[in-house]
């Protein structure tokens, strides 16, 4: 006879198959089913819990509900505003900026534009001159 297949293991542990004469000559299956049938006994062991831990959790949830005040929390309360200052503030306030500009004279003024409309090249290019230089 073959040996029990996966399939044939979990068709067991969902009470789908029966144990059959195989199991009774192979040990190899048997010792397989004993360490599922034990893995499903610990998985539905009801978790261990003390009585006392839970008369503790009782009385902490009846004092809560008793002593609603306690949930006021200042902090809290504390933080929220200084978020919303800082929120408010980071709208409100202008940022930093330079100083414009100033200049000294109209003459100079019309010279810079001068010079600037003489030269038709970009600025950005006459950085490459140099590559051409021999
Ligand atoms: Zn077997």
């Amino acid at each position: 006879m073959k040996h029990w297949t996966e399939n044939d293991f979990q068709k067991w542990l969902y009470g789908l198959k029966e144990e059959d004469a195989h199991l009774q000559t192979c040990s190899e299956c048997r010792t397989e089913l004993e360490r599922l049938r034990l893995a499903r006994r610990r998985t539905f062991a009801a978790p261990e819990v003390s009585e006392d831990f839970l008369a503790a959790q009782r009385r902490n949830i009846h004092n809560r509900l008793n002593h609603p005040s306690r949930n006021f929390a200042p902090l809290r309360w504390g933080f929220s505003v200084a978020m919303l200052l800082l929120v408010v503030a980071g709208l409100t306030l202008t940022p930093f900026r330079k100083s414009p500009v100033v200049l000294t004279n109209d003459e100079q003024l019309y010279s810079d534009l001068a010079a600037m409309e003489q030269t038709s090249e970009p600025k950005a290019i006459q950085p490459l001159h140099r590559l051409f230089e021999k």
